[in-house]
């Protein structure tokens, strides 16, 4: 590929689309007026079962899977306006965010029969979530470098090894972990599978990371002889590589990748009425500029998506570009926050409350699904410039 290639074309969102946000914003005002729904003090994605329970009752997670598997063959764009919404609203749909995004879509590709038909009605129904099991201790970035082993035995596979910062390892059913399988001669990214496991089974220890906000969301997972059966294989054996690659794309794209600032923006907003400052204006017209601009980009991947491509690069640079804007937000709203005295002496507590839980919290934007430099990396090879 060249720079020439990049060319990204947004896609025209469909009368259904757009029916379904109606749908979608007739839900969640329903949720704030049963008080299911409380304004949100803190950003990122809320674990809540009974809303994901409530999502899941109106057909929408597993929204674009076919219908043999709990799908409504709904669209990629679809599914993609229904996210927007709710992630602008700060729905919590944390404990179905992986199953639905990542692991579900992986199994339609690579899964057997078997593994659609047992897992991905389970979690359509709103009742099975998984995590994801690629990070180790000595192992983030350069994922291929694992120490986490699965051996063959009779009739399934014994792994050991040591996964960290495994979001809601301690609260989901299952993991995709990553593991070897053969050894790595000569190319590194062989020899490598993707397995799930029950995180109840014996030898599974999962360990709580406190995070800098002060909060339980990841965790180190200790794998010690745990056995799983051949059926938990995903795909091919030693083929891992290329199907982690895949799920990327899904997981560096989507409207996730930059609207984690948007109600801490929003309830700014509100907070400052009519009678701001020219330097506020200007501050504030720059960044939803910005985010206009991420969202016409993140579209284009998700219609690419639509069309059945794997955008890893342009999926990578919506994930550089929308972080970085993530974080960005979040500086605005603090200098705003400061210049217009804002959040002193009790006033704002809401806002005040989004500011300091968005300032512990935004470092993990460049951080989490790859970081920034590895991105970065990503895309000057996918353009031929390394
Ligand atoms: C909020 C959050 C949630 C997460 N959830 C999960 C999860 O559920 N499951 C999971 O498996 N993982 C999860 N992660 C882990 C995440 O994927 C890793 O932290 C990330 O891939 C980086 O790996 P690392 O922490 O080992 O850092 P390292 O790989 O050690 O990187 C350290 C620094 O070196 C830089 N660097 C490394 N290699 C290069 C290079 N070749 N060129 C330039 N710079 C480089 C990096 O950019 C980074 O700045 C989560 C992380 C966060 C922050």
């Amino acid at each position: 590929m060249s720079a020439a290639n990049l060319y990204l074309e947004r896609p025209a969102l469909t009368p259904a689309a757009e029916d379904l946000r109606e749908e979608v914003r007739t839900f969640i005002a329903e949720q704030r007026d049963s008080g299911a729904l409380p304004p949100p003090e803190r950003i990122g994605l809320g674990f809540d079962v009974d809303m994901t329970q409530r999502i899941a009752d109106r057909g929408w997670i597993g929204l674009t899977w076919p219908r043999q598997y709990g799908g409504q063959e709904r669209s990629a764009l679809e599914r993609y306006v229904m996210n927007e919404e709710l992630l602008a609203a700060s729905v919590p749909v944390g404990a179905h965010w992986v199953a639905d995004r990542q692991s579900g879509p992986v199994l339609l590709k690579f899964g057997t029969e078997e593994q659609k038909r047992f897992y991905l009605p389970q979690i359509a129904s709103g009742n099975c979530y998984f995590c994801i099991g690629m990070s180790e201790p000595e192992s983030g970035s350069d994922l291929a470098s694992l120490k986490t082993r699965a051996d063959r035995v009779a009739g399934g596979w014994r792994i050991n090894g040591r996964k960290i910062w495994t979001t809601n390892a301690h609260r989901v059913h299952y993991m995709i972990a990553l593991a070897r399988t053969s050894p790595a001669e000569g190319a590194r990214h062989a020899g490598i599978s993707q397995l799930i496991i029950d995180l109840k089974a014996p030898g599974v220890t999962v360990t709580p990371i406190i995070s800098m906000a002060g909060e339980h969301d990841f965790n180190e997972v200790l794998l010690e002889d745990v056995l799983v059966p051949d059926e938990a294989l995903i795909g091919t054996e030693g083929n891992g590589w290329n199907q982690v690659s895949a799920e990327l794309a899904y997981e560096r794209s989507g409207p996730e990748r930059w609207l984690s600032s948007f109600r801490l923006i929003s309830e700014l907003v509100d907070v400052l009425g009519a009678d701001t400052q020219p330097s506020t204006q200007e501050e504030l017209g720059r960044l939803i500029s910005h985010l206009l601009a991420l969202r016409q980009l993140s579209l284009a991947v998700a219609g690419m998506i639509e069309q059945g491509k794997s955008p890893n690069i342009e999926a990578s640079i919506v994930k550089d570009l929308g972080t970085k804007f993530e974080q960005e937000a979040v500086r605005v709203a603090r200098n705003i926050a400061s210049a217009e005295d804002l959040v002193g002496n009790g006033r704002a507590p809401r806002l005040r409350a989004l500011l300091m839980h968005a300032q512990q919290y935004a470092p993990a934007f460049t951080i989490r699904g790859g970081t920034n430099e590895i991105l970065r990396g990503i895309i000057a090879r996918g353009i031929g410039l390394r």
